[in-house]
């Protein structure tokens, strides 16, 4: 379905509300009021830029709290003229992006691109307005108002740059730089701390951990603007000129694509063959979340040394993400490679782990490809190997598949649902759709759903255990508002696997706090514009590692 039509339908559906209000001798205040807030709302997604802005003025003059009743002689003045500006909006341009900032690269398929900033702070004025101003230098945001949530999203997302507070409700940011800076350091992730509280002693101490800067509040917007995009730059140089991943001692993922460069093309010049192997660590998560993420980091650096110890030197041993590894072994085809893998695997499972007091054993799966005539890209090498290291993980972990043909059919497919609570049936019927035709990389199948309401939505059977979840909340609905049905979810369901947006008034500053403090794990202002909607969701998706 195009925009036009979209805006066709908006049209049709003010015109149909109007006329049946004009037959009925009084309408509430309330559903005036709540009418324009929709139309506000849908208009500026669906990119009537005028019905937007008017919608929102008119709605001025009208209270969701009053119990007024208006007849067709008193509303008419405010709403009637609305019909006219659909009109005149026919030919915007480009009215899907209207407003937004161009990201740099396509969002559905550069989001790997875009860098990602953490905010940790809790003064969330001073947040929304960054993210804010960040966006519109095409940067991603994602925001913690707690330390804990703040280190959550550092193991799992991995984020670029971190704006760190000093005074935080449940540990101070001197506790959490403690915590994340080693590693930071290592990932080469500059930590800025942002903080009204800027004694010289404390910045002294800052410093000597190792802090990139130390900017007080208030922030000048500007100066902060340049100096963030200064320290990518920065970054951007230390990552030219490393190779190694500092954790593991592992090649980084740069030096993996080099080598899968080389070793095709040397490949197709002399026939000489290799074999790639995709490691990923089995239920890694569960080591973290019992032991710590500082074991899970002990855990990656045996694991790395025990496959070191284990492979010839013209092998090529890479960390490809976060617990995946690859391993390349030129002149070595799939079935000899199969048994070195499998070598490193009961090497692995034969060494013990202690902590707190705990003996536990790590596994991991695998998957492995050779390189044959027919085959021309890289990338399909490696997809491959990740559908056979799937079928590993699908077939009950702990071993090592070789990739056929075959595999990718009778394989249950990673399934991501989203789901959509709105009570306004166009938003519901835009991002269904939008949805179903939508395939993002490395994200298995999407299934979404919708309700018109949150009594509807908690009512039905719609989580089924181990499923991944993405729901989008409207914050303004009827029966039950999104904070309310936030909290049910939250109460009721685990939250490792479900993740939660809201969507958002502009403006609704206290929203938005509200939305982040019960545990939503991001926030999108209506009217919002797909493509950024579409690019984050995928990012969130992207924590559940699919
Ligand atoms: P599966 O067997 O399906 O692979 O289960 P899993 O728990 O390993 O699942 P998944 O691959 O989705 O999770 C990987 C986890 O690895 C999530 C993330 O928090 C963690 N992780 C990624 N990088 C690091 C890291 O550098 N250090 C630590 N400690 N954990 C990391
Ligand atoms: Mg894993
Ligand atoms: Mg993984």
């Amino acid at each position: 379905m195009t925009t036009r039509k979209y805006k066709e339908l908006v049209e049709q559906r003010t015109r149909q509300t109007l006329h049946n209000w004009s037959s009925q001798e009084f309408v509430n205040e309330k559903d005036i009021y709540r009418f324009l807030h929709n139309l506000k709302g849908t208009a500026g997604t669906v990119g009537l830029v005028k019905v937007e802005k008017q919608a929102g003025s008119i709605m001025l003059y009208f209270s969701e709290d009053v119990q007024r009743s208006w007849t067709e002689a008193e509303w008419g003045d405010y709403l009637y003229p609305l019909l006219e500006l659909f009109d005149d909006e026919q030919d915007a341009a480009h009215p899907m992006l209207h407003g937004s900032h161009p990201p740099e690269t396509d969002p559905l398929h550069g989001i790997h691109h875009q860098h990602e900033i953490l905010i940790i702070d809790d003064d969330v004025e001073l947040v929304a307005f960054l993210r804010e101003s960040l966006e519109k230098q095409s940067y991603y945001v994602s925001i913690a108002l707690s330390a804990e949530r703040g280190l959550k999203i550092f193991y799992e997302s991995k984020p670029d740059l971190i704006l760190l507070d000093i005074l935080l409700p449940d540990q101070s940011g001197i506790d959490v730089l403690r915590q994340i800076i080693g590693k930071a350091k290592k990932e080469r992730i500059p930590i800025i701390i942002v903080s009204g509280e800027h004694s010289k002693d404390i910045q002294m101490y800052a410093y000597s951990l190792g802090v990139m800067d130390y900017l007080a509040k208030p922030l000048d917007i500007d100066l902060f603007l340049v100096l963030i995009k200064n320290r990518f730059e920065l970054k951007r140089e230390w990552q030219e000129s490393v190779i190694v991943d500092e954790l593991t001692g592992a090649f980084n993922r740069k030096y993996f694509n080099q080598t899968m460069k080389q070793l095709v093309s040397d490949f197709r010049r002399t026939g000489r063959i290799f074999s790639v192997a995709l490691m990923d660590l089995d239920h890694f998560k569960h080591v973290n979340d019992s032991y710590g993420h500082l074991v899970g980091d002990e855990v990656l650096q045996a694991f790395s040394e025990v496959v070191r110890r284990s492979i010839r030197v013209e092998d090529t041993f890479c960390r490809f993400g976060g617990e995946e590894f690859a391993l390349f072994m030129p002149n070595t085809d799939s079935a000899s490679a199969l048994l070195v893998v499998q070598r490193i695997q009961h090497e692995l499972a034969a060494r013990s782990f202690t902590a707190k007091k705990e003996q536990f054993h790590v596994t991991f799966s695998a998957g492995i490809t050779e390189v044959r005539e027919e085959l021309h890209e890289p990338d399909r090498l490696i997809g491959e190997a990740d559908q056979a290291l799937y079928a590993s993980k699908a077939e009950g972990r702990n071993r090592t598949t070789l990739y056929t043909k075959q595999l990718g059919t009778g394989l249950e497919e990673s399934l991501l649902n989203v789901i959509v609570v709105d009570d306004d049936a166009l938003i519901r019927r835009i991002v269904t759709h939008h949805f179903a035709a939508w395939e993002p990389a490395g994200i298995g199948h999407v299934k979404v759903s919708s309700y018109a309401g949150g009594p509807q939505f908690l009512e039905s059977d719609w989580y089924a255990q181990g499923g991944k979840y993405i729901i989008l909340l409207d914050g303004i609905m009827p029966e039950l508002d999104g904070l309310e049905v936030l909290e049910r979810i939250r109460s009721s369901y685990p939250e490792v696997n479900i993740l939660v947006i809201m969507l958002t008034g502009r403006n609704n500053q206290r929203d938005i706090i509200h939305a982040l403090q019960t545990g939503a794990d991001d926030y999108v202002v209506k009217p919002f514009h797909l493509p950024e909607l579409l690019s984050r969701i995928e990012r969130l998706a992207h924590r559940f590692l699919f």
